[in-house]
């Protein structure tokens, strides 16, 4: 028997318009350049988000269509985020540190028919957009006035494109199963794959954090999502502050110790959220500033496991931690590090221990470990597995992309997050390990297989492998493992040639050491696993 309840849809722009109403004044400041703020309320920025609605739908975007941006934090990309979704369309966003190869193989894999670009990301379009399809209409984010040197066909200009319309515009009520939004995420086979967002898991993956932080969303409080919007949609905060009431503020693109220092300190802000390398520069900052910034009371540490003395540093200065797991395939928060009463009460020493786990799973997120053989492991705090998940803001496939799908998802429909944990009787998560082939460096995936391949196609090297190396700063950074040909070693700067042709800059090994042979795994394969036991502290030293 089904209930009698009205089927009224989970939509984002029932997020807007809510804002708009019950949290109306509430501000979203943003940072241009050093010094220079820009703030709006909810309420105008609901008003120009409608605008905005009406300038798409005038440039004929209609259902279904992607229309991507390429930009920092600020209050024009939120603004992006709602109009887009709100007329049925879907917001694709792209990472600008990307390499210019997988920038076009993302922008042509969606199909990209707008790109919204920030002025300094231009130039990163201007050097792809003869691999492009000839139809996408680029907009600049700017004012008139502000309007770059682009080089780009069908360039305009972001404010004079909302000027000239109304903010009438009534949202309607969508499908809440519809695609909202779209991110990419570098796969272990090079080619990154998308997984696309539907209202209903972003409204529900909302709900779900703002239960799994209880002391950051409150109404007022000032949120600081360090972690990009383009980056699997910054954690979900252009959604769960608007909302609860509470105000953003988005750092642009300076993010180094003491613009945020600054920021923060400037504006109030209570909670910050990001990965570990932009904690590290905060912490060096307050070292040398002698104090915290004024009002910060929560970081909530993800994307990259945060360490023990990092999370020890930031609570002897009075700051809450609250250290989570999750992934883009998750959108992406899959477990909270926040602490409840009784365990919030404890002495620092046992509540340390527990925050050094990357915390307890958040309501709509199930998990499962298994062994080699396939079989489940106790969630007893001893046995070691892969983790398993599921949950209904957890992809079920990815964007057209079949083979990817059918290597992530199990036979009981779990996704497969690559990762190696264990789990205690109380819900405790620990990540040990990485299954997967892959190196995160600042937070951002450095496709090993991409580096391999590249170096492979050097004619002295006989075989390789790429892996993770400790680094202070970006948690690691990738190094190379070569076995040279005939065992004459190459001109190293050939190799680094050779790879720095097709991949970024940050994705090119800090080094590259000669083996004699590399290790292998009893099926023949390369054991990474050896390889980072033996190289981990090759870049350097253990910290002590
Ligand atoms: P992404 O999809 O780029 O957000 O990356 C997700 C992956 O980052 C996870 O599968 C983990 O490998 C890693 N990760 C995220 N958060 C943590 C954490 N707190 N500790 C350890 N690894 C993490």
């Amino acid at each position: 028997m089904l209930g009698n309840m009205m089927k009224r849809h989970l939509n984002t722009s029932e997020i807007l318009k809510f804002a708009e109403e019950i949290h109306g004044a509430r501000t979203v400041v943003s940072a241009l350049n050093k010094n220079i703020r820009h703030s709006i309320t909810y309420r105008e920025m609901a008003a120009r988000c409608r605008k905005l609605a009406n300038a798409l739908e005038r440039l004929g975007v209609t259902f279904g269509d992607r229309a991507a941006t390429l930009a920092w934090n600020g209050s024009r990309h939120l603004e992006l985020y709602y109009a887009i979704s709100g007329i049925g369309a879907v917001c694709h966003t792209i990472n600008p540190r990307l390499s210019a190869e997988q920038m076009v193989y993302i922008i042509n894999h969606a199909q990209d028919r707008l790109v919204f670009i920030d002025t300094d990301l231009v130039p990163i379009i201007s050097a792809i957009v003869d691999q492009l399809d000839d139809e996408i209409t680029y907009v600049i984010l700017c004012e008139v006035n502000e309007m770059p040197e682009h080089g780009l066909p069908n360039a305009l200009c972001y404010e004079a494109l909302i000027q000239q319309e109304t903010s009438e515009y009534i949202w309607c009520d969508l499908d809440e199963d519809i695609a909202c939004s779209l991110c990419y995420t570098s796969g272990t086979t090079g080619d990154p794959k998308g997984v696309l967002y539907s209202h209903r898991s972003t409204v529900l993956h909302a709900f779900s954090t703002i239960l799994a932080f209880p002391n950051v969303f409150q109404a007022g409080v000032k949120i600081l999502p360090v972690v990009p919007l383009f980056h699997v949609n910054a954690w979900g905060i252009p959604y769960t502050a608007p909302l609860v009431g509470a105000e953003i503020v988005f750092p642009g693109r300076n993010l180094d110790g003491a613009s945020l220092y600054d920021l923060m300190n400037d504006t109030g802000v209570s909670s910050a959220w990001g990965v570990p390398t932009i904690w590290i520069s905060l912490l060096d900052e307050i070292a040398k500033r002698g104090s915290i910034p004024e009002g910060l009371r929560h970081v909530v540490i993800g994307g990259a496991a945060a360490s023990g003395q990092m999370i020890e540093t930031f609570e002897t200065l009075g700051v809450d931690v609250a250290h989570s797991w999750g992934m883009t395939e998750m959108s992406p928060i899959g477990s909270s590090g926040q602490l409840f009463l009784p365990e919030s009460d404890l002495p620092m020493n046992e509540m340390l221990e527990l925050k050094k786990t990357q915390g307890r799973r958040v309501f709509g997120v199930e998990m499962k470990l298994i062994d080699d053989n396939g079989d489940k492991v106790a969630h007893d705090g001893d046995g070691v597995g892969e983790l398993y998940v599921r949950g209904n803001a957890i992809i079920s496939e990815y964007f057209e992309n079949p083979e990817a799908t059918a290597n992530a998802i199990d036979l009981e429909g779990w996704f497969g997050t690559g990762d190696v944990a264990k789990i205690d009787e109380a819900g405790y998560l620990t990540i040990t390990d990485r299954a997967k082939d892959l190196i995160k460096s600042g937070g951002e995936w450095i496709s090993s297989l991409d580096i391999e391949n590249l170096a492979m196609s050097h004619p002295d090297i006989t075989n390789c492998a790429a892996i993770g190396a400790y680094d202070p700063k970006w948690d690691e950074r990738p190094i190379l493992i070569v076995v040279a040909r005939d065992g004459i070693k190459p001109d190293i700067k050939s190799i680094f040639d050779i790879i720095g042709s097709n991949l970024a800059k940050w994705q090119v090994p800090d080094d590259v050491v000669f083996v004699s042979s590399l290790p292998m795994t009893a099926t023949g394969k390369i054991s990474k696993l050896k390889l980072r036991e033996r190289f981990w502290y090759h870049l350097h030293s253990k910290p002590v």
